[in-house]
């Protein structure tokens, strides 16, 4: 493509190709000290239950305080993070400090939700990352069921035979499992129903298209059947208008998440929603 574009189009892509090396080496050089210098912080993003209109749960979202980028949002570096392998340790912080978190609110006196923690496929791919599980929840002293962990629907697709082994040892201990964008990652259905859900998170780019057509429609709708059938409490993200919440609530969506309720806020305003709940 840059050859038949010629010599401008060329040098076009390899400015373009620049910026991103460039980019990434930036984003790679800070990501090194970024654990050490106690860089990351925790936000949370509730969701509400379409029925009682209560917080249901709070999805843990990593940010990055880089003293010369600013506050970092993940779709910069979570990228970088699972190419150099360095996700690894940054997941397991998120495991420990979002089960210290919830629990540290328990304690207060807080309503108890549970924390829904993000998992990379290489975190979850490591040998150890079962036994990690446990032992954040016995440091914390977190009870097993406050704790859910979202695994995309691409990690479940690969290697399935060990993936689902490593899902039930994490049913068994009492955590809760949710399959996070669903729809962008081309389920085999027939293995779909081998997975231990508990949740299906159906992905933001379907809940934007909804109600803009029938079709976008109809794609919801089946979504949200072909969950219950799986046994799953369906949850949208993305939700940002009202029409949007009224169709979903219309069509037996369990749970909403997305700007419309709240944006994912810092540790204190959390705590914050869950004492207006109490
Ligand atoms: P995700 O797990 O699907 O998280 C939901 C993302 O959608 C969040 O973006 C959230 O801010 C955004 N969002 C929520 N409601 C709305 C809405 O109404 N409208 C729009 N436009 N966006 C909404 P965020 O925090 O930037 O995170 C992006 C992705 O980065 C996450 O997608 C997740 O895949 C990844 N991520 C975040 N934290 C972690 C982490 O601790 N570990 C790992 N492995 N990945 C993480
Ligand atoms: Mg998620
Ligand atoms: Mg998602
Ligand atoms: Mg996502």
């Amino acid at each position: 493509r840059a050859k038949d574009g010629g010599r401008n189009q060329l040098q076009f892509y390899t400015s373009e190709m620049n910026a991103r090396v460039t980019e990434r080496t930036l984003i790679e050089g800070h990501l090194r000290n970024a654990l050490t210098r106690h860089e990351f912080v925790l936000y949370f993003q509730p969701r509400i239950d379409c029925g009682t209109g209560r917080v249901a749960g709070l999805e843990a979202l990593l940010r990055w305080r880089q003293p010369e980028l600013g506050l970092v949002q993940p779709d910069r570096f979570i990228g970088v993070a699972e190419e150099t392998g360095r996700i690894v340790e940054i997941g397991e912080w998120v495991l420990y400090e979002a089960c210290r978190q919830a629990k540290s609110w328990q304690d207060a006196g807080l309503p108890r939700v549970p924390v829904a923690v993000n998992v990379s496929a290489r975190q979850f791919r490591q040998a150890g990352f079962v036994q990690e599980v446990r032992d954040a929840l016995a440091s914390s002293g977190l009870a097993p069921e406050y704790l859910e962990l979202e695994l995309t629907e691409s990690l479940m697709m690969q290697n399935i035979e060990a993936v689902i082994t490593a899902m039930r040892l994490l049913k068994d201990s009492g955590v809760r499992l949710s399959i996070d964008d669903f729809g962008t990652g081309y389920s085999s259905l027939s293995y779909l129903r081998r997975f231990p859900l508990d949740y299906l998170k159906i992905d933001r780019s379907f809940v934007r298209d909804m109600l803009h057509d029938a079709p976008g429609a109809a794609i919801v709708r089946s979504m949200i059947t072909l969950g219950h059938s799986l046994g799953c409490r369906i949850i949208a993200e993305g939700v940002e208008t009202r029409d949007q919440l009224g169709y979903l609530t219309q069509q037996g969506c369990d749970e909403i998440q997305g700007f419309l309720c709240s944006r994912p806020v810092p540790v204190e305003q959390a705590g914050e929603l869950l004492h207006a709940e109490g």
